[in-house]
């Protein structure tokens, strides 16, 4: 296939890593996203090597790039938490995550920003973030930290271009910075793509806001809530309040060629049928 576009999903890595590969195979998926240890649970055993040697065996074979790979890091990770105790445990948490990716031969970890809990503001929890990414980009190589855009549900942040630009502005070393665009959040956060005109002028806001240089992936959901809503419910491609324009625009879209487009939809059993739906909106 000559495609720029590299579709896929949230695959399981249950039973280890390397199922995640033939996982993503079975659905006919270019590129894929996983969890590397139990997303729910702050231990996790490290990957022995024959781990590590069956996941790139199988990714070799494959023909997936570990850069249409996107894992997702742990829910319980806070990198803007209130509480310091609590920020340190998931600041070395995310180091592990991202030791984890490169020990893999992956090169981008998608992390949800932080939240501020209702104990600090916006502000200062934006700065807890920014110098967590810049603590564990100094003490790990080679892998970006990529930040995703939420639906602002709770106290979550990263719902605004404004504050996922104002997260990388304090990071250091922006060679190991980017972001991942869910279209369902940032759809629930206030940004309408449903139409040509609302869909450029909402690229052109993220544009001139963050830049298309830090798109390292997107995640491609259809949304249960309307726009605006800040409710986070994902839904499949068509079923709902997004509709199918919004993802025939981005399959069309050079902006976002050879970065991976996870689908996060919820009705797994028809995620082959949803990427082959994604191809044939290619013109
Ligand atoms: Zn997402
Ligand atoms: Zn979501």
């Amino acid at each position: 296939m000559s495609s720029k576009k590299f579709v896929g999903a949230h695959v399981s890595a249950s039973g280890g890593v390397f199922n995640a590969v033939a996982n993503a195979q079975k659905i006919g998926a270019r590129a894929f996203a996983l969890f590397t240890k139990n997303q729910k649970r702050w231990e996790a055993k490290p990957l022995d090597t024959l781990t590590i040697d069956k996941f790139k065996k199988a990714l070799d074979e494959s023909g997936i790039l570990p850069c249409h790979i996107l894992p997702h890091d742990s829910y319980l990770i806070n990198l803007g938490h209130p509480d310091e105790q609590k920020l340190i445990k998931s600041r070395m948490a995310f180091i592990d995550e991202l030791e984890r990716c490169g020990q893999l031969g992956l090169d981008r970890l998608n992390f949800h920003p932080g939240s501020h809990l209702r104990e600090i503001s916006e502000d200062e929890c934006i700065e807890k973030i920014s110098e967590s990414i810049n603590i564990a980009l100094d003490k790990t190589s080679g892998v970006k930290a990529v930040i995703e855009n939420t639906a602002g549900q709770g106290s979550n942040l990263g719902y605004k271009f404004e504050q996922l630009a104002q997260i990388i502005d304090k990071v250091e070393d922006k060679s190991r910075v980017g972001v991942c665009i869910d279209t369902c959040h940032m759809f629930v956060a206030g940004y309408d793509i449903r139409t040509r005109e609302t869909y450029d002028k909402t690229w052109d806001s993220f544009s001139d806001i963050v830049g298309f240089e830090y798109l390292m992936g997107m995640h491609i959901n259809d949304s249960k809530p309307p726009l605006g809503s800040k409710k986070d419910r994902h839904h499949s491609l068509g079923e709902g309040e997004i509709g199918l324009d919004a993802f025939k625009y981005i399959m069309n879209d050079d902006r976002m060629d050879n970065i991976p487009l996870i689908l996060e939809t919820i009705d797994d059993s028809i995620w082959k049928q949803e990427i082959e739906l994604l191809y044939s909106f290619q013109v």
